[in-house]
C-alpha cells in the first residue's frame, strides 16, 4: 500500500489545517474530494471517540486508503458534559450556530460565572489496512469559561461564547493561527504528527 492518508472532513477549514500539520511527513495528504463521492456515514455514537473511529473505518473500507477522521465538540460542566456530541445540532436540524449559540445562554441563564466552566474536545482517529503503528486516537481539549453574550467576529460555532480565561479573549477574537495553535483539535493533531514521525520514520 501507497503512502496515501486521506484526510476525511468535508469542511475546508479543517483540511486546510489538518494539511498543514501533517506538511513534511513521508505521507501524501489527500482529501475526499480527490475520489468518488461517497455517502457520509451517520454519526451516531455516544462519544467522540466512536464518531472518529466509525468515520475512520468506514472511509478506510470504501476507498482503502488510510484515513484520519476527527469528532469535536464542546462540553460545559454546569450541563454534564452537553451539548457534547451534539454540538453542531444542538438547538436542531439543520445545524445553525447562532441558534445553538442563543440555546446555550439560555440553558445557562441561571448559572453563576465560576460555575459556567467548558472545554472544547476533539478526537482524532487514523486508521487503514498496514497502517504503520495501527489504529490509533488521539484527543485534544482547551479549557475555557462560557459568556453571557457574544465576542468577536472570527472562527465558528460557539467561538464567540467561549472565553480563554489566561488571554481574556474569546476564540472569535483571536487570529485563526494562534487559535490553531493553542485549539483543542491543533493539540491533537501534534500527538498525530508526533505519532506519525516515528512510525513512519
Ligand atoms: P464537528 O467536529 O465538525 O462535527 O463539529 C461539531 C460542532 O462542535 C461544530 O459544529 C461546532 O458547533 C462545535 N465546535 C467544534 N470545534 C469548534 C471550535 O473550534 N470552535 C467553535 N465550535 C466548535
Amino acid at each position: 500500500m501507497s503512502n496515501i492518508l486521506v484526510v476525511a472532513t468535508g469542511n475546508k477549514g479543517k483540511l486546510k489545517e489538518i494539511r498543514h500539520r501533517l506538511e513534511g511527513l513521508r505521507l501524501e495528504v489527500r482529501a475526499l474530494t480527490d475520489f468518488p463521492p461517497v455517502e457520509e456515514p451517520e454519526e451516531d455514537q455516544p462519544d467522540f471517540e466512536g464518531n472518529a473511529r466509525l468515520k475512520a473505518r468506514y472511509y478506510a473500507e470504501r476507498l482503502g486508503h488510510w484515513v484520519v477522521a476527527d469528532d469535536s465538540g464542546l462540553e460545559v460542566d454546569a450541563l454534564g458534559g452537553e451539548p457534547g456530541v451534539r454540538s453542531a445540532r444542538y438547538a436542531g436540524e439543520p445545524s445553525n450556530d447562532a441558534r445553538n449559540n442563543e440555546k446555550l445562554l439560555n440553558e445557562l441563564a441561571d448559572v453563576p460565572d465560576e460555575k459556567r466552566t467548558a472545554r472544547f474536545r476533539c478526537v482524532l482517529c487514523v486508521t487503514g489496512q498496514e497502517l504503520p503503528g495501527g489504529e490509533q486516537v488521539f484527543d485534544g481539549v482547551v479549557e475555557g469559561r462560557i459568556l453571557r453574550e457574544p465576542r468577536g467576529e472570527g472562527g465558528f460555532g460557539y467561538d464567540p461564547l467561549f472565553l480563554h480565561p489566561g488571554l481574556g479573549r474569546t476564540t472569535a477574537e483571536i487570529p485563526l493561527e494562534e487559535k490553531n495553535r493553542i485549539s483543542h483539535r491543533g493539540k491533537a493533531l501534534d500527538k498525530l504528527r508526533e505519532h506519525l514521525e516515528r512510525v513512519l520514520a
